[in-house]
């Protein structure tokens, strides 16, 4: 079982009061009680080059968008 949250593997057995969360902190989070900082987990490692969240502002509208992938 995986968090729906972070994604982490999370303990499905009767033992974990936050199922399907990991943690309280999750569950707190999916109930929107968590007004914690900045929780961002992910997998992998991120690039601080560039926000994907901030890239559809800056994309010219001439930029091409490739969608099919070419193999
Ligand atoms: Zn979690």
């Amino acid at each position: 079982m995986r968090c729906p949250i972070c994604k982490r593997p999370s303990e499905s057995s009767p033992q974990n009061r936050f199922r399907p969360f990991c943690s309280e902190r999750c569950q707190l989070v999916d109930l929107g009680m968590w007004a914690g900082e900045n929780y961002r987990v992910e997998g992998g490692k991120q690039d601080d080059r560039e926000h994907p969240d901030d890239r559809h502002d800056l994309t010219p509208s001439s930029a091409p968008r490739r969608e099919d992938d070419d193999h």
